[in-house]
């Protein structure tokens, strides 16, 4: 039998109360928790990372992950509380990552959530993994436009975005083939580098002259917001065949340097093309990749001349971790969002609408909306 949600509610109110949030991610292989005040300051922000369960199997073993989660999910959350001097009876909502992600992973997150929510009596709202990330960048800046161009590179996506006011976002344009996160990774492991590619290209590259070695910049159409990396990664790899092994540290270091050099060029010369085209004036670097110094640099050089307003989380914000979810949380629950204790996870939800044709890199995605 399925209750319905005003069966399962217990008595007393049920809008939401400004109060503190708090936020569980269990998508993949960290057990985060965090707690937000009302106003979106981060109260504590508590991330588990699974990495010592998982690395002698090369990968995130999805049983081994759900199994990690439960074991550790209420000491995460008793110390996001505690980190945070919240007591859960003071809880105005719980926020949690709905998808996508590992099944197993997400039902732990998702059935803690409703558990305590229902317990006590307050809202649970889930979150979009990628909602989670865009949030980020009200993070250290909650007075940053909602109304703005956000830029997610992350391990699976380079996309751009026209974020509007009331959260409604409309994807301007996305890679044909690899992310960024996945050049940098692929990059790196064919410079022999150690992975996650993204931090040792980065750390190699500082030691290395961006304009000794020449790598292609794919801009496909004037005005295309469209990425490609693939074209890069091939580059890299006649490159190599050219030069006679091993690599002395110098060649090594000015290859990694042109090649994260063409990557960042590319993703700042489509944020700025993008801020251009929709006329906004704000923009918002969100994903583990924009951890990386040089895009952090050149980024920061156009907001030090006055170019634009810019929100690039600090770097504990870009990787995965619980506060994002609950800065996606607070806006959904400013905007109304309420009561969910029918709440199911969502491995596969992407950010599209669900009730819009759903192509990969297809035209008619371009003209979607989707809602954050
Ligand atoms: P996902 O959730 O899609 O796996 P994340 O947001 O966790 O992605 O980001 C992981 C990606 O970020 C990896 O591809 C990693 O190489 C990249 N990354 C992390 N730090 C840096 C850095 N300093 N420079 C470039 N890329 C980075
Ligand atoms: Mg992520």
């Amino acid at each position: 039998m399925k209750l319905r949600p005003q069966e399962l509610k217990p008595s007393g109110p049920t809008g939401w109360r400004p109060g503190p949030i708090l936020a569980i991610e269990s998508s993949c292989d960290e057990t985060a928790a965090a707690v937000l005040d009302p106003d979106g300051i981060v109260l504590s922000n508590i991330v588990f990372s699974q990495q010592a369960v998982h690395e002698k199997f090369g990968g995130v073993v999805p049983e081994l992950a759900a199994r990690a989660h439960l074991g550790r999910i209420d000491l995460v959350v008793s110390q996001a509380l505690a980190q945070a001097k919240v007591a859960r009876t003071a809880l105005s909502a719980v926020a949690v990552t709905q998808g996508p992600g590992l099944v197993g992973a997400l039902l732990v997150g998702v059935n803690y959530a409703k558990a305590l929510g229902y317990g006590l009596g307050i809202p649970v709202v889930g979150i979009n993994h990628l909602r989670g990330h865009i949030a980020s960048a009200w993070l250290a800046d909650p007075t940053f436009p909602l109304a703005c161009v956000v830029l997610v590179v992350s391990g699976g996506h380079t996309h751009l975005y026209r974020r509007e006011a009331n959260g409604h976002c409309v994807l301007l344009g996305r890679t044909r083939d690899d992310a960024a996160g996945e050049a940098f990774d692929k990059g790196a492991q064919m410079l022999g580098l150690a992975y996650p590619g993204g931090p040792a290209i980065d750390r190699v590259a500082r030691s290395g002259d961006p304009q000794a070695i020449a790598f292609p910049r794919f801009h496909r159409a004037k005005n295309s917001l469209e990425f490609s990396f693939s074209g890069l990664k091939t580059s890299l790899l006649y490159k190599l065949r050219e030069m006679a092994s091993p690599l002395t540290p110098g060649q090594m270091a000015d290859l990694a340097a042109g090649y994260q050099e063409a990557i960042v060029q590319v993703l700042v010369t489509k944020a700025l093309a993008a801020l251009h085209q929709t006329n906004l004036s704000a923009l918002a670097v969100v994903g583990g990749v924009s951890a990386n110094s040089r895009l952090r640099a050149v980024l920061g050089e156009y907001a030090a001349r006055g170019k634009l307003r810019l929100s690039l989380p600090p770097i504990e914000f870009c990787t995965d971790n619980a506060a994002m979810i609950a800065s996606a949380g607070r806006q959904l629950l400013m905007s109304g969002e309420r009561w969910s204790s029918d709440l199911a996870i969502s491995p596969m939800e992407g950010l599209m609408n669900p009730n819009a044709t759903r192509g990969v890199g297809g035209v008619n995605e371009r003209k979607e909306n989707a809602y954050l």
